[in-house]
């Protein structure tokens, strides 16, 4: 159902930024609903051009597009984002916004636009077991909200925010050059229609606050290191009541003594003794879930690969388990006594003896070429 957003855009899965957004320009230009007069099929044409840009235009959204696909609203990315307050129009304006006012004669009023406020970026630090078996973490972030004192105006306590005396409270000027009206957004307010003649101390007249504040997350079991985890609503404040932006935890996953991690398995490393590997033993093996007996056999040789079935990390996107690989190294003793010498001495005088007629050693296989 879902058409590949590269496709609709036109454009190679290894396009630069400005590739995509040229591509996107082009087409939401040549789609766009003031151009085609209500036709239903250049409508949806130009909604699809919308959601894919949304994606592969933000390079939060498109790396996460590329690991996911159209499953990635699974890791906290949501339909409404698409087309949520920062909606088709308000992006297609940021990028031809210009272009257009020109055309169309500003078709568009910008007075008290609602604008979503920004993402915020958080790293959040988390031990292996942590990342893979879920935890519920707080941690203190840094985000913009709105002013107490003044509930956002950023007027004095007691006044209030007054008219525009520029643009008379439209939030936009209008002026004509040659046969066209151009509009601008009114520089005095930005487009609000209003101005504030005392300032209220505590936002300076921004109406908006950087705190701190406390965050608890649900870290699902299995995300890995650089894992996003967006939080909706918990960025900064939105602009004349637009949205909050959404809060991005980047997930920074600390390395592990004995456990390492490829994807959805775990790798464990075992050293065993030459002894075991020549005869095989049943050895412990730490697993995530606890310890696990592993078989080895006689003549298991060093870098052999054991799978324990089920035992990896649980993916966060489809639930499925991975396996654990256990690569056994045979660990050769640096110091030996002199009786284990002497054993290990005639051990390889019985083995020369054994394996004489079974298989000739490297030198004799030499003197064959020679002869
Ligand atoms: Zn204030
Ligand atoms: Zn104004």
């Amino acid at each position: 159902m879902n058409r590949d957003y590269y496709e609709i855009l036109g454009v190679p899965k290894n396009a630069t930024e400005a590739e995509i957004k040229k591509a996107y320009r082009k087409l939401a230009l040549e789609h766009h609903p003031d151009r085609t007069h209500g036709d239903k099929a250049s409508e949806e044409k130009f909604k699809e051009i919308n959601e894919a840009y949304s994606v592969l235009g933000n390079p939060d959204k498109r790396s996460q597009y590329d690991m996911f696909g159209h499953n990635f609203e699974r890791m906290g990315i949501n339909q409404d984002d698409i087309f949520g307050a920062q909606g088709t129009s308000s992006i297609f304006e940021d990028l031809v916004g210009d272009v257009f006012s020109d055309f169309f004669g500003g078709r568009r009023n910008s007075k008290n636009r609602k604008i979503r406020g920004k993402d915020v970026e958080a790293v959040l630090e988390l031990e292996f077991e942590e990342a893979v078996l879920g935890i519920d973490k707080e941690f203190t972030i840094k985000r913009t909200g709105v002013c107490d004192k003044c509930g956002g105006t950023g007027a004095k306590q007691g006044t209030r925010p007054t008219t525009c005396r520029s643009c008379s409270g439209a939030g936009q000027v209008y002026y004509r050059q040659g046969f066209l009206t151009v509009t601008k957004t009114c520089h005095v307010c930005n487009g609000s229609g209003y101005e504030i003649q005392d300032k209220c101390r505590d936002c300076n007249g921004t109406g908006r606050v950087l705190r701190e504040e406390n965050i608890s997350i649900h870290v699902p079991p299995g995300v890995d290191n650089d894992s996003v985890l967006r939080i909706q609503g918990k960025g900064s404040a939105g602009h004349n009541g637009g949205q909050p932006g959404d809060l991005h935890v980047i997930i920074k996953v600390k390395e592990h003594p004995v456990f390492k991690r490829d994807d959805q398995n775990v790798i464990v490393d075992m050293f065993i003794t030459y002894t075991q590997a020549v005869l095989g033993d049943t050895i412990k093996v730490p697993t995530l879930y606890g310890e696990e007996e592993l078989n080895l056999p006689s003549g298991t040789d060093s870098g052999k690969e054991f799978v324990l079935k089920h035992k990896g990390v649980i993916s966060p996107y489809d639930r499925r388990k991975g396996d654990q690989i256990v690569r056994v190294h045979i660990e050769v003793p640096k110091h030996v006594t002199e009786r284990q010498r002497q054993l290990l001495k005639e051990f390889d005088e019985i083995s020369l003896h054994e394996n004489k007629n079974a298989s000739k050693g490297i030198f004799d296989k030499v003197k064959d070429l020679f002869q």
